[in-house]
């Protein structure tokens, strides 16, 4: 089992650097993609990407930032929680190795939703998961906080915990997904973004998601992406 997954991940890898075109993308297996995460897509039904998936897919797998614009119900979810399953399971990442990847979402219910999709995608991967996002019990979320590789967040509680809880150590963090990010901003989160952003490591990758540009976007993308990949798919109408 372990020699055939090793075989998988050099596999997967060789081809991260041989990704078909977007426009060459017709359903989720022409993506690299593990036989874990595959199985999660079929599972539930998800045959054909959407277009930011089509687009956002490929440069999250080989590594990329991605400043993405996509609006609301455009399949945003998808375009991230692929490239952080994959990312940590081609580093073999374990429930040992602590916080693999941070999802920051505006509010609990767009929260709440990504951890849904999350369980059901990732139902094969071996991955632990956590929402932190206020209005729940904050000793129990902090006794917790140590065992969890992908951590789904509002951006305050998120802060509360870098702050407050010596459990939480996110030094090891791989991926950062903004998402929804104008929305964020628009809640009053701009410096509470800004100092979640302080407190990770800089060798991460990050995904960003608004949909809209505006200045204090472009502001946060300065402060967050390194050498982004553009992504404002047209919408099919
Ligand atoms: P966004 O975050 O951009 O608002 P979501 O990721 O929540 O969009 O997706 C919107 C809806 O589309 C959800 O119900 C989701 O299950 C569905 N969806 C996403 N990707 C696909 C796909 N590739 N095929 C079919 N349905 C999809
Ligand atoms: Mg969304």
């Amino acid at each position: 089992q372990h020699i055939r997954e090793d075989d998988e991940i050099k596999q997967l890898q060789e081809e991260y650097g041989n990704i078909k075109n977007c426009r060459d993308i017709k359903t989720f297996d022409d993506f690299p993609l593990s036989r874990k995460t595959r199985k999660g897509l079929i599972d539930n039904k998800f045959k054909v990407p959407t277009e930011i998936q089509k687009q956002a897919i490929g440069p999250g797998l080989n590594g990329s930032d991605v400043l993405g614009a996509s609006k609301t119900g455009s399949g945003k979810t998808l375009a991230f929680l692929i490239p952080i399953l994959e990312n940590l399971f081609t580093k073999k990442w374990s429930r040992m190795d602590g916080v693999g990847a941070i999802i920051i979402s505006p509010t609990r219910e767009l929260a709440y939703q990504i951890f849904e999709t999350l369980k059901k995608v990732g139902a094969h991967h071996d991955f632990s998961s956590g929402l932190i996002i206020g209005g729940k019990n904050l000793k129990f979320e902090k006794s917790r906080m140590d065992q969890v590789n992908i951590i789904i967040c509002t951006p305050g509680r998120l802060l509360q915990h870098m702050d407050e809880n010596p459990l939480f150590n996110c030094d090891s963090t791989q991926v950062l997904v903004l998402d929804e990010a104008d929305r964020c901003l628009d809640l009053g989160f701009s410096q509470t973004m800004n100092a979640i952003i302080e407190n990770l490591p800089t060798d991460r990758q990050t995904l960003l998601f608004s949909a809209t540009q505006t200045k204090s976007i472009k502001d946060l993308a300065r402060l967050s992406l390194k050498s982004p990949v553009y992504i404002a798919p047209h919408e099919k109408s």
